[in-house]
């Protein structure tokens, strides 16, 4: 039976998806969010729920509800997405370092969740930059 309201979009055609999607409307600026990077093709935000002392998610502006929706054709997006990801950390204080000895240091969880059983929560496609101290309070 079809739901009146489903929880998550299970319509396929990211047009009528992003009408009522979260993240498009926080890269359209509908919604606050604590913006730490802004570029043409991306967005990234403080997660409003921190698993750690650092969690950002990082958004391709056009929508995508999820990894598993991408193709070929999204490989420059991902690309530039997962490159961003180093920028971020060392940003935030959470890059991976290195002493005299070559023993690292630091470091972040980078997290792709896609569809339910992936864990999924929101269908823009994100990337959690989770990191900073430990221990984290969140379980991600
Ligand atoms: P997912 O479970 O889909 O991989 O992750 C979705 C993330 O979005 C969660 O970590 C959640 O805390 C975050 N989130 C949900 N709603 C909002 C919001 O309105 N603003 C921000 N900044 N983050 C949100
Ligand atoms: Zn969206």
């Amino acid at each position: 039976m079809k739901r009146a309201t489903p929880a998550k979009p299970t319509n396929p055609d990211p047009k009528a998806a992003m009408h009522h999607c979260l993240f498009c409307k926080i890269a359209a600026k509908q919604i606050p969010s604590a913006i730490v990077y802004e570029d043409e093709e991306l967005l990234a935000f403080k997660d409003i729920n921190p698993a750690a002392p650092v969690h950002l998610l990082l958004i391709p502006k056009e929508h995508v509800a999820t990894l598993s929706d991408c193709d070929a054709s999204h490989a420059a997006v991902l690309g530039k997405m997962l490159a961003l990801v180093p920028k971020l950390a060392a940003e935030h204080g959470c890059k991976v370092t290195y002493d005299a000895d070559g023993t690292p240091a630091g470091g972040y969880k980078t997290l792709i969740n896609s569809g339910p059983d992936g864990g999924q929560e929101v269908y823009h496609l994100h990337v959690h930059l989770i990191g900073g101290p430990r221990p984290w309070a969140g379980q991600r």
